[in-house]
């Protein structure tokens, strides 16, 4: 009796143990990676003309430096992405936004 109550623990622990290297990885990963659905605040707001005149609109695409916000940060979807690179490129050669700006 006493054999097999201290047997059952002692091989369950060495099998977690083996399996453990593996285990925790994914798991983790799994909890660390929670997607969360993006969606275009475009498609949302159901504009579909991006006005290079309103450039408060077009310069929260921009980084603070200028560079174009990427589709995968913004979330936005690929055609209003293509407009708003068409409207800031615009207002960049307007000298409205700036081509870039140095680091503080
Ligand atoms: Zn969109």
């Amino acid at each position: 009796m006493s054999e097999e109550i201290t047997n059952t623990p002692a091989a369950e622990a060495s099998t977690s143990a083996a399996a453990r290297p593996e285990r925790p990885a994914r798991a983790f990963g799994k909890k660390r990676f929670e997607s969360r659905r993006k969606v275009c605040k475009l498609c949302a707001e159901k504009i579909d003309n991006i006005d290079y005149k309103n450039f408060q609109f077009v310069k929260s695409f921009t980084m603070e430096s200028g560079k174009i916000l990427s589709r995968r940060i913004t979330g936005t979807c690929a055609k209003h992405q293509r407009q708003i690179t068409k409207a800031i490129k615009r207002d960049r050669n307007l000298a409205i936004l700036p081509y870039s700006l140095p680091k503080k």
